[in-house]
């Protein structure tokens, strides 16, 4: 059997890469399964523990850390966000496509650790750094300092774009999202 596609959805925080992630899995277009990242973060009041993330302390993190049971993992303003290994081996070895919704370090890492050829890298890049600070402010569930660093990492993690198998334009979700599926079709057919 064929191994799973390793998918990995990166760029600057805020761009719409959940939302992207989330129309190309309702599409039903592929086969696609969503790995579910650890966080140090606390839960924003929409999100619930097992579906957008794993929320653990940061002691439970370390002993992740120390246990070696993260593909990768980064410091992302002041929190931690790692990607566990074994679910994405498990379902690469079973033949489904696995997504990581990931930011800029952490896709650097997997780019580096994993070496097969079933892996495609998407940097998800916003229309201006404009639209970018909108979107941040639009979901008001942060400190204006803290948006100030996610929009400084932001504009530091644009420079990173070149270094992506693809470049997609989030002007508008679903033309984005469509372009990402039809990529991933023909990959997951050859
Ligand atoms: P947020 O706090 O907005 O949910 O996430 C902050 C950033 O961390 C986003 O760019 C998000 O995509 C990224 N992120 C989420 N999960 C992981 C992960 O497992 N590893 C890495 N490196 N980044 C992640």
């Amino acid at each position: 059997m064929k191994k799973g596609l390793l998918i990995i959805l990166s760029g600057p925080s805020g761009v719409g890469k959940g939302t992207v992630r989330k129309y190309i899995m309702n599409r039903n277009a592929l086969p696609l399964v969503f790995s579910i990242s650890m966080t140090t973060r606390a839960p924003r009041a929409n999100e619930t523990n097992g579906v957008e993330y794993f929320f653990v302390s940061r002691e439970e993190f370390q002993k992740n850390i120390d246990n070696d049971n993260f593909l990768e993992w980064a410091e992302f303003v002041g929190n931690r966000y790692g990607t566990p290994k074994s679910y994405v081996e498990e379902m690469r070895n079973q033949g489904k496509n696995v997504i990581l919704e990931i930011e800029i370090n952490g896709a650097e890492q997997v780019l580096k650790k994993v070496k097969d050829d079933r892996v495609v890298s998407f940097f998800l890049a916003p229309p201006s750094l404009r639209a970018l600070e909108l979107r941040i402010r639009k979901r008001k569930s942060e400190p204006e300092e803290v948006i100030q660093k996610r929009l400084a990492k932001g504009k530091s993690e644009m420079e990173k774009a070149q270094n992506y198998d693809f470049i997609i334009l989030n002007d508008n979700i679903k033309r984005a999202g469509d372009e990402i599926i039809s990529i991933i079709k023909k990959l997951d057919e050859d």
